[in-house]
C-alpha cells in the first residue's frame, strides 16, 4: 500500500483535530509494541478519534487513499494484534474512555471501549454489581480490547469469558458504516448476530465504539486457597478431580510450576509462600453466605490433602489474598526480566486432559532443551507456556522456536484442544492457523473478511498468513 501523503495527513487532522494526529518519532514509540516482548512495528501516524463519527470519516478516507488502519485499545495484547505491521495509522481508541450508564434496574452497563476493565469492575462493584471477566491484565487493558480478543481470565472456570456478557455493540465497519446490534436485552436472535461476529475478531472486521454488558449481583463472600504439591502431576490431577469429584465449580483454579514461583521470588527478592513446592494451585470459591463458602473450601481442602497436597493456606482477607496472588500477578513481568525475548503460548484443551497436556509440554521442553515455564487457568483447560530465549543465539532461537511451538500445538490439538484460548492469532500465530482450522473453514473466514473489508484496510497482516 502507498505511504501516507501530506494531503492525507492534513485530512486526518481536519477529522480528529491537529492535536490528535501524532507523527513525531518519540510520540509514536509507545504505539510500536504491545506486551509481547520482541515484536515491534512503527506506524506512520497515530490518530486519536473522539467519536464513532470521526472513526467513520477516518475509515472512509482510508478506503479512498488506501492506507492501513490498525485499531488499538491500551496495547496489552500478547499476539501483536495492535501493531501497524503494514504501515499506515494506529487508530487509538484512548479518548473514548467513559462509562456511559450503569443501569441497576436491568443489570447492565453501557460503556465506551477504552475504559480500563478493572475500573469498570470497581464502578459496578460500588453498586453491588459484578462484571466477572478479569483478565490478569485488568488494571491496564481496555474493555474494547477485551471484546476484540474475547478475553478470558482466571474466573472463566465459573463465569465464562467476555462473549458471555456482551448484549449490544456499536461498531464502525471498515467502509465507514456505523452499525448497532443488540442492546439491553438478555435474549436476541434477530438476523445474523453481528455483535458476536465482532467479538474475538481481533480488530479486523470493525472498530468497536460502544458496548452494552450484562452484570450479575456481586457474590458477597469469597475465599482463596493456596495449595502446594510436592509432586507436579498430583497438582495437575487435582485440577480435574476438584470439579468432577466434588461437583464444586471454583471461581478460579490456577496453577504455577516451581520454575515460575522461583523466578518470581528472585524478581521480588523476597520469600513467597511454598516456593519449594513442585507446583501450586490457587483455588477461589465464592457464594452468597459465609457458611456456603466455608463448606466448599473445607471439601476442596480435604480433597487436595487426600490427593497429596502438602498444605492448604486459606486467605479470606484482602492482605492475605494479595500475598497469595503476588507471584501469579507478576509472572509475565518476571519472565521478561529473565529473558528479553519470551514467546507466550496460550493453548486450551478440555479440562479433563489438562494433566496430559502439561506432561506432554514438559516432555517437549526436556527433549528440545528450550526453557519453558507453564502456568495458567487450569480450571478451564487454558495453559500458558512461556518459552524463553535466555542466552540462546538468534539463529538457534529462530530455527527452533517454530518447531517447538508446532509440537506444543500438535499436542493440544491431539487432545481435542485449540492453539489459542484467549490471546488470539494476531500477528504471531498466523502461520499456525492452517494447523488448527481446515481449508473450508479458512476459506469461509477469508470470505467474511473480504465481505466486510473488500479493500483490506482494517488491521491487515493479522490472523491470515500473507
Ligand atoms: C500481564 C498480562 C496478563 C494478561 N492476562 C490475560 C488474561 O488473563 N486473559 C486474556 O484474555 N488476556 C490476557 N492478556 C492479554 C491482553 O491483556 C488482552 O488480550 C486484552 O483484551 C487486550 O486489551 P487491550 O485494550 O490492551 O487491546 P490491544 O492490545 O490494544 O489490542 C488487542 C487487539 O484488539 C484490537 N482492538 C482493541 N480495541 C479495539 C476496538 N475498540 N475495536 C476493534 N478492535 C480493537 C486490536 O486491533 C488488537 O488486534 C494479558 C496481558 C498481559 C500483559
Amino acid at each position: 500500500m502507498p505511504r501516507l501523503e501530506t494531503a492525507t495527513l492534513e485530512r486526518l487532522r481536519e477529522i480528529v483535530g491537529p492535536a490528535n494526529v501524532l507523527i513525531r518519532e518519540e510520540d509514536l514509540e509507545p504505539y510500536t509494541h504491545d506486551e509481547l516482548p520482541g515484536l515491534s512495528a512503527v506506524p506512520e501516524a497515530v490518530v486519536k478519534p473522539g467519536s464513532a463519527q470521526e472513526i467513520a470519516a477516518v475509515l472512509r478516507l482510508a478506503n479512498e487513499a488506501l492506507f492501513p488502519v490498525t485499531p488499538r485499545g491500551l496495547g496489552t495484547g500478547l499476539s501483536g494484534g495492535a501493531l501497524a505491521v503494514m504501515g499506515g495509522i494506529i487508530l487509538s481508541l484512548e479518548r473514548l474512555d467513559r462509562i456511559l450508564e450503569i443501569d441497576e434496574a436491568n443489570l447492565m452497563v453501557v460503556t465506551q471501549p477504552a475504559v480500563i476493565t478493572g475500573q469498570l469492575q470497581k464502578e459496578v462493584e460500588a453498586r453491588g454489581l459484578f462484571y466477572p471477566v478479569d483478565p490478569a491484565s485488568l488494571d491496564s487493558c481496555s474493555i474494547g480490547g477485551n471484546i476484540a480478543e474475547n478475553a478470558g481470565g482466571p474466573r472463566a472456570v465459573k463465569y465464562g469469558v467476555t462473549r458471555d456478557y456482551v448484549t449490544g455493540i456499536e461498531a464502525v465497519l471498515p467502509d465507514g458504516e456505523i452499525i448497532r446490534y443488540g442492546g439491553k436485552v438478555v435474549k436476541n436472535v434477530t438476523g445474523y448476530d453481528l455483535a458476536n461476529l465482532l467479538i474475538g475478531s481481533e480488530g479486523t472486521l470493525g472498530v468497536i465504539t460502544e458496548i452494552t454488558l450484562k452484570l450479575l449481583p456481586l457474590p458477597p463472600h469469597r475465599v482463596d486457597l493456596l495449595v502446594p504439591f510436592d509432586d507436579f502431576r498430583q497438582a495437575i490431577r487435582a485440577v480435574a478431580t476438584i470439579i468432577s469429584g466434588r461437583k464444586i465449580l471454583p471461581v478460579v483454579l490456577e496453577f504455577m510450576d516451581q520454575a515460575g514461583v522461583k523466578a518470581c521470588e528472585a524478581f521480588l527478592d523476597k520469600q513467597l509462600p511454598f516456593s519449594d513446592a513442585a507446583a501450586q494451585l490457587i483455588i477461589g470459591l465464592d457464594g452468597t453466605s459465609a457458611a456456603e463458602v466455608e463448606a466448599q473450601y473445607t471439601s476442596v481442602a480435604e480433597l487436595c490433602l487426600e490427593i497429596g497436597a502438602a498444605d492448604v493456606l486459606v486467605a479470606d482477607n484482602p492482605a492475605n489474598k494479595d500475598r497469595l496472588w503476588e507471584a501469579r500477578r507478576i509472572l509475565l513481568e518476571t519472565l521478561k526480566a529473565q529473558s528479553p525475548v519470551v514467546e507466550v503460548e496460550d493453548v486450551v484443551v478440555p479440562r479433563s486432559v489438562i494433566p496430559d497436556l502439561v506432561e506432554r509440554v514438559a516432555a517437549i521442553a526436556e527433549r528440545t532443551g528450550f526453557r519453558m515455564v507453564q502456568w495458567g487457568h487450569a480450571g478451564d483447560g487454558n495453559v500458558h507456556i512461556g518459552i524463553m530465549k535466555m542466552d540462546l543465539d538468534q539463529q538457534a532461537w529462530e530455527e527452533g522456536l517454530p518447531r517447538v511451538a508446532e509440537e506444543i500445538f500438535t499436542a493440544a490439538l491431539a487432545l481435542g484442544g485449540a492453539i489459542t484460548g484467549e490471546h488470539g492469532i494476531g500477528r504471531v500465530k498466523r502461520r499456525f492457523l492452517p494447523m488448527a482450522v481446515g481449508p473450508a473453514e479458512q476459506r469461509a473466514m477469508k470470505r467474511l473478511k473480504e465481505a466486510f473489508d473488500p479493500k483490506g484496510i482494517l488491521n491487515p497482516g493479522k490472523i491470515f498468513a500473507d
